[in-house]
């Protein structure tokens, strides 16, 4: 049902292509054919005016000699010539009446009397007299051509022959032409569609790999790659990317699930394992009341887990509700100091914290607390006492840049692109309290205020978090 369009468009690409590749084969035999008509067409007409031109300056020649009785002898003479090729010829007085003309009995069907209305004023004007009306469903294409020439008295002298031996070349050449046209449109349209099978190999590669993964669900299946460079190839390539992506994806979700499922079953266990040693010892109170106290600090913790993966997901998705409002950098950081004032006094930790009075950034105030206040928790947490925790504020421009540092154990290199993961926990901080879901909360939250945040550390040498917030109005 998904590979409808795609096989839709396979069927119609297919059909284009063939239309193409036929219509351009037969289209260039076409032009092909069409060409050397015309050439062989004008070049018969060169070769036909040629000996015309020739022939007139001989009866010309003739008559300059013995007068038109002398032309009129020899114009019998030659067309009663076996074998010999015919001529027309017509002496008229300069008022254009005819004198005297032969005309060989083959062509008696061309309406001579017309050229007495039909006056030649160039010297080389070319004259074409059709065949009679009567005659003309005989043959349409023939005319006798003539050539013209004024005679020194005046008198026209005109020399004709008929088109009929060229137009009968010409037409069995266009015949030969179509008969060879009829194997080439058949050559044209199977040679189309052959190429427009082999253009299409690997949109069907895709279409069958796409079933295979619609059918079985495997995804690890993969498009074959024909290396051919083509548009094709590229989509093919996009494809496995594509299918690369999603079975990573997939991949990162289940390990989630699994993180998930293993983080709720050991307080889920500690409760129900809480639960059953109250049962069974119903009538001591003191243990009862101990036993719920730890079943709601327990179930406390798994609430505020489920919580906190639903808050990522929600900023992750652009689904969390802010309450975006001008809110005080420095006010924000002195409440979270404030916050964690004890914590740090308790362990001999020192914190500092400074910003300018006058900063200000377009953010939800409380997911902006909770941002500093989980940084700042993971300073305290992972730096042993006596040491140090500083929170920093600078500004450019465009972004306000808050910078928590720390003093402590640091993250080794191999776990830097780690932490920002959902659940994930570094070896050496499993000995402290935590869900392994603060940092993955911060990116959520400052990437759905359109902001960044860093990590620099390493191992022993403390952290540096710093996190780059617009002061423009996050769209
Ligand atoms: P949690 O602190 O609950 O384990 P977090 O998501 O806040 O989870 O942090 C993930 C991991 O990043 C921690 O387990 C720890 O290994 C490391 N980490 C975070 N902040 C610091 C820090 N300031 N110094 C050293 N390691 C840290």
């Amino acid at each position: 049902m998904y590979l409808k369009p795609l096989n839709r468009l396979r069927k119609t690409l297919g059909f284009r292509l063939t239309a193409w590749y036929s219509g351009l084969f037969i289209l260039s035999t076409l032009a092909l054919f069409s060409t050397a008509y015309l050439l062989l067409s004008s070049s018969l007409q060169r070769r036909d005016r040629a000996a015309l031109r020739l022939k007139l300056k001989e009866y010309a020649a003739e008559y300059q000699r013995g007068g038109l009785e002398a032309t009129q002898r020899k114009s019998a003479f030659e067309n009663s010539q076996a074998g010999k090729a015919l001529y027309f010829v017509r002496v008229a007085g300069p008022d254009n009446s005819t004198l005297f003309f032969t005309l060989p009995k083959q062509w008696t069907n061309f309406d001579i009397a017309q050229l007495e209305k039909r006056s030649v004023s160039a010297p080389r004007q070319w004259l074409q007299v059709p065949i009679t009306a009567a005659d003309e469903d005989d043959d349409d294409d023939d005319v006798l051509e003539i050539d013209s020439v004024r005679l020194p008295d005046q008198r026209l002298l005109q020399v004709g022959a008929s088109t009929e031996g060229r137009e009968d070349l010409l037409e069995r050449f266009g015949n030969t032409c179509a008969g060879i046209m009829i194997p080439v449109v058949v050559l044209g349209l199977a040679g189309g569609a052959l190429l427009a099978l082999r253009a299409l190999r690997p949109l069907r590669g895709l279409t069958t790999s796409l079933q295979a993964i619609v059918a079985t669900g495997n995804l690890a299946a993969r498009v074959p790659v024909t290396d051919t460079g083509d548009e094709l190839d590229e989509l093919s390539l996009l494809f496995n990317g594509l299918l690369d992506k999603i079975g990573l994806l997939i991949t990162g979700m289940q390990n989630s699930l699994d993180n998930v499922a293993h983080d709720l079953r050991t307080p889920l266990t500690r409760v129900r394992g809480l639960a059953e040693m109250a049962l069974q010892s119903e009538e001591n109170r003191d243990l009862l009341r101990d036993a719920l106290v730890t079943c709601v600090e327990e179930s406390d913790q798994i609430l505020a887990m489920v919580n906190t993966l639903m808050d990522i997901s929600e900023a992750e998705t652009g689904a969390m509700h802010l309450e975006v409002a001008t809110v005080s950098v420095l006010g924000l950081i002195e409440q979270v100091v404030e916050l964690y004032r004890y914590v740090a006094e308790d362990k001999g930790i020192t914190i500092s914290a400074s910003a300018p009075p006058e900063l200000s950034i377009p953010a939800d105030r409380n997911r902006m607390l909770q941002v500093l206040a989980n940084l700042l928790d993971n300073a305290l947490k992972y730096t042993p006492g006596g040491g140090r925790v500083e929170v920093a504020v600078s500004s450019t421009p465009h972004q306000v840049v808050i910078t928590v540092t720390d003093t402590g154990i640091g993250i080794p290199p191999e776990d830097v692109a780690k932490i920002w993961q959902r659940l994930y926990r570094g070896d050496k901080s499993r000995s402290q309290r935590g869900l392994g879901l603060g940092l993955s909360l911060v990116k959520a939250i400052v990437q759905a205020h359109r902001g960044q945040v860093e990590v620099f550390s390493e191992s022993g040498c403390g952290a540096r978090f710093v996190l780059h917030l617009p002061v423009q109005t996050p769209a």
